[in-house]
């Protein structure tokens, strides 16, 4: 068979190629969103024909969103916009050790005292609100040296 350039069959798509197979019809790239929408569709059914694996499809989704978030959120407001601690020469980037900070320590008065939010409802608010200024990555050894210089601070006062 020889070599035709056609166009993508897939309604939308502008791509052409070229034909190399008599069924090839869609474009590289229609293929593999087509190829994976059958996969998600194949997974759902499997997943909904037995309970337990249903439940057990939510929660790891569940969690691979909120690392997702997490990552997204610590990796803006990390050193150079990386996934890092912002403390200047601080390599810690491993996300179990990174968590968010309120440069300014207002954090309880912002949110309110005892109501004051963290993990995933902040992310997620950071996110919403399109990453205001006023937060830091800071690593967990970080986070405590901030706490100590602070109230050494008050200290001397
Ligand atoms: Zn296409
Ligand atoms: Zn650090």
């Amino acid at each position: 068979m020889k070599l035709t350039k056609v166009k993508c069959a897939i309604r939308g798509c502008k791509n052409r190629f070229m034909q190399k197979q008599w069924n090839h019809v869609y474009c590289t790239s229609c293929t593999a969103r087509v190829q994976y929408a059958h996969q998600f569709e194949w997974e759902q059914r499997q997943i909904n024909k037995n309970p337990e694996e249903r439940r057990k499809y939510h929660r790891e989704r569940a969690r691979k969103l909120k690392i997702n978030l997490k990552k997204d959120v610590l990796s803006y407001y990390g050193k150079g916009g990386r996934l890092c601690c912002s403390w200047r020469n601080c390599k810690i980037c491993d996300l179990d050790m990174l968590s968010i900070d309120h440069v300014e320590n207002n954090g309880k008065k912002e949110e309110g005292g005892k109501n004051r939010i963290g993990g995933s409802p902040l992310y997620q608010r950071l996110k919403n609100q399109g990453f205001p200024e006023g937060f830091q990555t800071l690593c967990f050894n970080h986070q405590f040296k901030k706490e100590i210089l602070r109230r050494r601070k008050l200290h001397i006062k």
